[in-house]
């Protein structure tokens, strides 16, 4: 379908990628995020804890 697009987009989607696992992330009731997976903690494919908590990816090129 075209020409359905055009709505403000906001600074970040309701849900985005996570920057550290890719998995997806959202916010919890008290405005902090979490995985889709309802875990805060980043695992990586295997089940293993990451070491980093949810962050959704940084929008834009500046991502260094
Ligand atoms: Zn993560």
């Amino acid at each position: 379908m075209r020409g359905t697009r055009g709505g403000r987009l906001p600074p970040y989607p309701r849900v985005c990628p996570c920057r550290h696992c890719g998995l997806v992330v959202l916010h919890d009731n008290d405005g902090n995020w979490i995985h889709a997976s309802l875990s805060y903690t980043c695992r990586d494919r295997w089940g293993g804890v990451a070491g980093t908590t949810a962050e959704p990816a940084a929008p834009g090129p500046a991502d260094a």
